[in-house]
């Protein structure tokens, strides 16, 4: 096996149901395929272009990356982002596969030097960025090399419809078109993760796929658990967030550049390593905080929508949204940047109505019309999610006109249903307050009033002297808050979209107030932290009781070995793999390949040093141990 991965033009494993699945365990490491992989793959090996729409973390390279050592010839994978392509070519080292990658981060006589030995065919897999197929030297390359499957990925890029369109990505499909001959017997695999229909017809028309077979898995991301948290101190809850869960990595987005450096300074200063990372940042340190974090040095990175693309780290253990999203797609998208190992993470978004007016009068300034409406049509929806009382994958996945059965079982309304609680008297406190202050304020002073507050501001109005002042002082900020939120959403309560955001009563407040109109509230919750929850436990978790102090040992080693290799920890195991080492503790060459992301070249390369340190947490089972 060792020789036949290392050679390009080696001798090929055989295809059969069997030889698949011996690559896959072998050198993947992996026991079973995901749902799809093994078709798509049997699919490209007969020759077949081939369309795969799968979400992040679904396992679509392993579709190209498999075959590519069951053909006789290089498998070429176009790929636009330079990170992510560095990441995959450290993975498939470290797994033994002969693979590398060319892109305008090296000099031209290192890309040079690889092309030609992609040309002598020494390569199983060669990973190009778009922008190289365009220059000379790469149609040279493409002309000389042997190339037996073509790889798209990220191929939504190739649409203007969708978000990231690169024009790059269309000269393959001309290249195809002027070149039927040499193209038409090499199979084409267009993969992305995010296709409306408009999108998966514009990438069949423009790679100029072949009667494709489209292979599309659910959108719904079961190991994440997505949840909507009201928005009342938010830095606090962050820190509340990460101190309880001490040991995760992950991104926080807002909405602003100015937010995202304020957010990474407040973290920084309660001793956190957390970085910012926005388009306002300059090149280089831009570069140097996505890497602090992709090799593990940073644990958060506070990043504005802009730069989403650029993070991809298989252990993202949580994506916290600090401002409102301006739309479901996304919202989708960020939060996929979680768990793409399979492993738990948590998505979370924080709330408040100011928000929303916040993102309702940037959608204001907007001249167009037309634009105008899109733009509310899609916070409306945005909106949806956030005060649902049902399962959030509903509006979730109903923007890939996915129909969800509603039981999820892996967001918070259907993990832990909201409390409804009647709240009608304590709506028409709220309402009479605002009308007593003559509609004009805000929340919070309408709140400090109800809760008897004798702040400056309260007492130089003579609020103090109202009959409402301290009507609703046995109950806390936060309730009056969801009481004001829910009737915001049911449009019984204005508030202007500017930046006072003033509270007014609307027509339907009248029927509140006079009592005609019952009104609840839905009280959320909150679950704990990601294990308390039993019924969540991915799949790919281990069942057996993980031992924590081995894993944390284990971890030590991982980042000495990455540090030594100058590769993210994660190329040498992923947190799964050194999850199931802590649960099942093997200590011989046979057990340690039963562990998930074991295949025989990491057992050959790490199997020791990490038997050494499972050795001395193991339990003793007998005196000969
Ligand atoms: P995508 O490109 O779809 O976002 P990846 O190809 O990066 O997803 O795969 C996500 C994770 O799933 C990787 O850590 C990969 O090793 C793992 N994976 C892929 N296929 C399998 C499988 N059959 N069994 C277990 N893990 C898998
Ligand atoms: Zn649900």
């Amino acid at each position: 096996m060792k020789e036949l991965l290392e050679q390009g033009c080696a001798q090929i494993p055989d295809s059969t149901s069997s030889g698949l699945s011996s690559t896959l365990r072998d050198v993947f490491g992996h026991n079973q395929f995901r749902p799809m992989q093994e078709d798509i793959i049997r699919y490209l090996l007969q020759g077949h272009d081939t369309l795969v729409i799968m979400p992040t973390g679904g396992g679509k390279s392993l579709c190209y990356q498999l075959p590519a050592l069951h053909l006789p010839h290089t498998t070429l994978v176009i790929s636009p982002l330079i990170a992510l392509m560095q990441n995959q070519i450290d993975a498939l080292q470290a797994t033994g596969v002969a693979a590398t990658c060319i892109n305008s981060s090296m000099d031209s006589a290192e890309a040079s030097e690889r092309e030609r030995a992609a040309i002598r065919g020494d390569y199983r897999l060669i990973y190009l960025a778009p922008e190289r197929l365009m220059s000379p030297a790469g149609q040279r390359l493409l002309t000389k090399m042997k190339i037996s499957l073509i790889a798209v990925d990220e191929a939504h890029c190739i649409s203007e419809w969708g978000h990231d369109f690169r024009p790059e990505y269309r000269m393959l499909g001309e290249m195809r078109a002027n070149d039927p001959e040499r193209f038409s017997s090499i199979p084409l695999v267009a993969l992305t993760a995010t296709a409306t229909p408009r999108v998966a017809e514009d990438i069949t028309l423009q790679l100029r796929l072949d009667e494709p077979r489209e292979f599309q898995t659910s959108f719904e991301r079961t190991n994440l658990r997505y949840e909507v948290r009201p928005k009342h101190d938010m830095m606090k809850q962050v820190f509340e967030y990460l101190d309880e869960n001490p040991n995760d990595e992950g991104i926080i987005y807002c909405q602003s550049r100015a937010r995202c450096e304020q957010i990474a300074d407040q973290l920084q200063r309660r001793g956190m390593s957390a970085l910012p990372y926005h388009a306002g940042l300059e090149n280089e340190v831009r570069k140097q905080n996505q890497h602090d974090f992709i090799y593990g040095s940073a644990r958060v990175i506070v990043a504005t929508i802009a730069f989403g693309m650029g993070i991809d780290k298989p252990d993202v253990r949580f994506v916290i949204h600090a401002d409102l999203p301006r739309h479901m797609e996304g919202y989708y998208q960020e939060t996929g940047r979680a768990g793409r190992d399979g492993m738990n993470a948590d998505c979370i978004l924080f709330y408040s109505a100011a928000d929303r007016t916040k993102v309702e009068y940037f959608i204001e300034q907007k001249e167009d019309a037309d634009q105008r409406d899109h733009a509310y049509w899609m916070l409306n929806k945005m909106i949806r999610y956030a005060h649902t009382t049902d399962c959030r994958c509903i509006p979730l996945l109903d923007y890939f006109g996915e129909k969800h059965n509603g039981e999820c079982g892996h967001c918070d309304n259907c993990l832990n249903p909201p409390k409804l609680v009647e709240a009608t008297q304590d709506a028409r406190k709220l309402l009479s307050a605002i009308a007593r202050t003559n509609q004009r304020y805000g929340l919070t002073h309408i709140i400090d009033i109800l809760r008897g507050s004798n702040a400056q501001k309260v007492v130089d109005r003579n609020h103090h002297q109202l009959s409402v002042h301290g009507i609703g002082k046995d109950k806390p900020k936060s309730h009056w808050l969801n009481v004001a939120e829910t009737l915001l959403r049911d449009g019984h309560l204005g508030m202007t979209v500017d930046e006072y955001r003033t509270t007014h009563l609307t027509e339907s407040s009248t029927s509140v107030l006079k009592g005609e109109l019952p009104i609840t509230v839905a009280i959320s919750r909150a679950i704990k932290t990601k294990d308390d929850v039993v019924v969540r436990r991915s799949k790919n978790e281990p069942t057996r009781p993980v031992d924590a102090a081995l894993f944390d040992a284990l971890r030590v080693v991982r980042r000495e070995l990455a540090e030594k290799k100058g590769v993210p920890p994660y190329v040498i195991f992923g947190d799964i793999s050194l999850k199931h080492m802590a649960a099942d503790y093997p200590i011989n060459d046979f057990a340690f390949l039963q562990i998930p992301g074991v295949g025989q070249t990491k057992l050959e390369r790490y199997g020791e040093q990490f038997m050494a340190v499972i050795r001395d947490f193991a339990p003793q089972t007998s005196s000969c141990d």
